[in-house]
């Protein structure tokens, strides 16, 4: 009596043998022969495990942004940014004060209180 079912308990690659685990990427049933070992997990070729690999590499890289987002922008960048939109600010309302003769009216009223 065959009792196997499509893609359960029995290896991807081997007809009648028993599969043992599946792969972490695909999910194909696998025996013990056909079984990649590597240190992300197992998987069912190379190419399961590249796949795998890289998005495990991705995934790491961006927990380290990540966290050094939040231990780094508090700290120095957003005073850096709040310092260059007060010398921006600063230095457009300058040029406009100064477009319109303000400097020199203040001048004029230092030299000359009422
Ligand atoms: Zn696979
Ligand atoms: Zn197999």
């Amino acid at each position: 009596m065959h009792t196997n079912k499509a893609g359960e308990g029995e290896c991807f690659f081997h007809t009648g043998r028993p599969a043992v685990t599946r792969c972490k990427q695909c999910g194909k049933p696998l025996c013990s022969d056909c079984r990649l070992v590597t240190e992300d997990g197992l998987f069912c070729g190379d190419k399961c495990a590249q796949t795998a690999g890289v998005f495990v590499r991705r995934s790491h890289d961006l927990e380290e942004k990540r966290a050094r987002r939040r231990r780094g922008i508090p700290a120095g960048l957003i005073r850096f940014i709040i310092f260059l939109i007060i010398i921006a600010v600063v230095y457009k309302l300058g040029r406009q004060l100064i477009d319109r003769g303000f400097l020199e009216k203040l001048l004029q009223m230092i030299k000359k209180p009422a």
